[in-house]
């Protein structure tokens, strides 16, 4: 089932702004994974993987200025440990739109994040779309988000969902994505945060070892049930239909998540889950009194460093 992109574009926040607008704000939400199959390496390096992503609505911001040259400052979640510089995937995403649209990469770039680095929530991946919205709407270069999209894709393979937002299908390496479903705001979560990341590259290496060894099962086909439980209303349906084939080897990687994962089961989670590469890790609550108390009982229990409640779907970056 396919539908249309929500919420629609021109609407959720979206404000269309006059050419050269001297200030713009836009707020990007973080991403996990529903459902994560992961497929065969390909010869350009990457893996094919089979994947439902959804956004949840624990947010960065990025608020972009006029200015004389490109640059980058930041507070909260990283500060003092992300570089500022080119290497930045908001740095790329102003430059790669620049090109793009033929016009000058100037911009004064200010981060507050609150999506942990390295976390398997694609919180840079959320910056490059939120920088694409915002720099579209400061240099008045007016751009669809369809064409966003694409330029996303040369950035990286979540950065397409993250323009978009609410809940979509991604395949090749991600990079291609349609929605599948248009109901907002449905489902609960908890999302813990760990001391540290995990770097994504890793994980997909320590999957292909422990395949090659037979200790790791063969990714499943198609997301089919996962897709069947969206349709419906009850979260313990969609909490069996959760899967994530990356989570053996974050696991192996990082064995402690286990007591995290289980003490989110212990503490009455319909489901827990590794979000994507992870550290990170996903639980699903009945409901919002539900995600409070689970997300009080994980973080009482010291099995995270933090952990936060969220809603899902949510839009994807959207002018404030
Ligand atoms: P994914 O789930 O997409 O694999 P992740 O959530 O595990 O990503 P990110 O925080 O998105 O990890 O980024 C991984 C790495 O990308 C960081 O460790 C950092 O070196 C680099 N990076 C570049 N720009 C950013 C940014 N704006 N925010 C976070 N990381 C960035």
């Amino acid at each position: 089932m396919t539908e249309a992109w929500w919420p629609p574009e021109g609407e959720g926040g979206d404000r269309p702004r006059p050419a050269g607008a001297g200030s713009v704000r836009v707020r990007v939400p973080a991403k996990i994974n529903l459902y994560l199959g992961v497929g065969p390496l390909r010869g350009d390096g990457y893996h094919e993987v089979s994947t439902v992503y959804h956004a949840i609505s624990l947010y960065d911001e990025l608020t972009a200025r006029r200015g004389d040259t490109l640059t980058l400052t930041m507070e909260g979640e990283g500060a003092g440990e992300l570089p500022l510089d080119e290497s930045n995937l908001i740095m790329r995403a102003a430059r790669e739109l620049a090109d793009y649209a033929g016009v000058r990469a100037h911009a004064r770039l200010h981060l507050r994040k609150q999506i942990p680095l390295a976390g398997g929530l694609a919180g840079g991946s959320a910056d490059a779309a939120a920088t694409l919205v915002a720099c579209d709407a400061l240099w008045g270069t007016g751009l669809s988000r369809e064409e966003l999209a694409v330029i996303a894709g040369r950035i990286g393979s979540d950065v397409p969902f993250l323009v978009h937002g609410g809940t979509a299908l991604g395949t090749g390496r991600g990079e291609a994505v349609s929605p599948v479903l248009a109901r907002a705001g449905s489902w609960h979560w908890v999302v813990t945060l760990a001391d540290g990341g995990l770097a994504t590259p890793e994980v997909y290496a320590q999957i292909d070892r422990m395949r090659a060894a037979g200790e790791a099962p063969r990714s499943v086909d198609a997301p089919d049930d996962l897709l069947a439980a969206l349709r419906q209303r009850d979260p313990a349906v969609l909490g069996a239909a959760l899967g994530n084939d990356l989570q053996p080897a974050a696991l192996a990687l990082w064995p402690a998540l286990g007591k995290t994962l289980s003490a989110g089961l212990e503490a009455g989670a319909l489901a827990a889950i590794v979000s994507g590469s992870g550290p990170s890790c996903v639980f699903l609550a009945r409901d919002r009194p539900g995600a409070e108390k689970l997300a009080a009982d994980l973080a009482a229990a010291g099995v995270c460093r933090a952990a936060r409640t969220a809603h899902g779907p949510v839009a994807g970056a959207r002018i404030v």
